[in-house]
């Protein structure tokens, strides 16, 4: 089975620029090399700033971290292009996202900045309380300038992504896309009836994620598939199964969180993923529904909603 792979979301980028690594080949999880495992290729690539940064030093670590990526060789040189939305090229694509939006720091005007270098997915929280509003692991709602910048990202076309936010945070970022037709991804989260930590979905958020026509991305970090955190491929499964059941065939992806967490024994970078979908075919899944987690749901959704 010939498997293409679309990828919601990876800490790469970060990695890339702390530990000095290019795209092509590299100690990391992700590196082109091991994408070619994949015959066509698209990387959601989360801009991630360090916690211990203040918010206006990871405002300049994210562009630090952008330029870094723009000026990898692998780029340059034509063997991987950043783009802000996604063709049937076989040439790996890149697509740009930030992850903890407090680096916006009370400027709104920094999404504008945002979407013209290209980022199209906002996940507005990380962990904690910010200026944009409450984290997974809060009981607080967004603040009044995380409302009104996740309403500017809304209105210039951005996708908001409710991972790693609070219940009320969630709640508060569906009703801002939906105010504007627009839908709610779930990049990297996996389901809590499976594995109930705060940062995997509940089930109001799974329906309304599929109602917004948004996409989920499985989770491979042990901690979010299963409660003793020894997870291997095969504990993907059950989270697999439970969004299926729910209805998310057409919008359940891969959100593998490569660089960025503990990464199942047997699925220790990219090149090894095509055990899951081996995985899967020896369960009767059909190749169809492998390639539609794998790959086209993504794409068929960033086909729709990116530009
Ligand atoms: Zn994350």
């Amino acid at each position: 089975m010939e498997l293409s792979l679309f990828d919601l979301h990876c800490d790469t980028a970060y990695e890339m620029l702390t530990k000095r690594q290019p795209l092509l080949r590299n100690t990391l999880a992700v590196s082109l090399e091991n994408a070619r495992k994949f015959k066509r290729y698209i990387q959601v690539m989360a801009h991630w700033t360090d916690y211990s940064l203040s918010d206006e030093e990871g405002w300049n670590q994210c562009l630090a971290m952008l330029k870094n990526l723009q000026r990898d060789p692998a780029i340059v040189g034509g063997e991987a292009t950043v783009a802000t939305t996604v063709s049937n090229t076989l040439s790996p694509t890149l697509l740009l996202a930030v992850e903890d939006a407090r680096i916006l720091n009370g400027q709104i005007d920094r999404v504008d900045t945002l979407f013209q270098h290209g980022f199209r997915i906002l996940t507005p929280l990380w962990n904690g309380s910010t200026c944009i509003g409450g984290s997974h692991n809060t009981e607080e709602g967004l603040t009044p300038f995380g409302k009104a910048a996740l309403a500017r990202a809304v209105e210039l076309g951005m996708i908001l992504d409710i991972s790693h936010a609070s219940e009320r945070s969630a709640e508060e970022i569906f009703d801002i896309s939906s105010k504007k037709n627009r839908p709610v991804i779930a990049s990297h989260s996996n389901a809590y009836q499976i594995c109930p930590v705060s940062r995997n979905l509940r089930d109001g958020q799974i329906e309304s994620i599929l109602r917004s026509n948004g996409v989920i991305g499985i989770n491979l970090y042990r901690s979010f598939l299963c409660e003793n955190g020894t997870a291997s491929a095969k504990d993907i499964l059950p989270h697999v199964e439970y969004f299926l059941e729910k209805g998310a065939q057409n919008a359940l992806c891969i959100g593998g969180d490569m660089d960025g967490a503990d990464l199942p024994d047997d699925i220790p970078d990219l090149s090894a993923l095509p055990i899951l979908a081996e995985l899967m075919l020896r369960h009767n899944y059909s190749e169809e529904l492998i390639q539609k987690i794998f790959y086209q749901n993504a794409f068929d959704f960033a086909k729709k909603y990116l530009f």
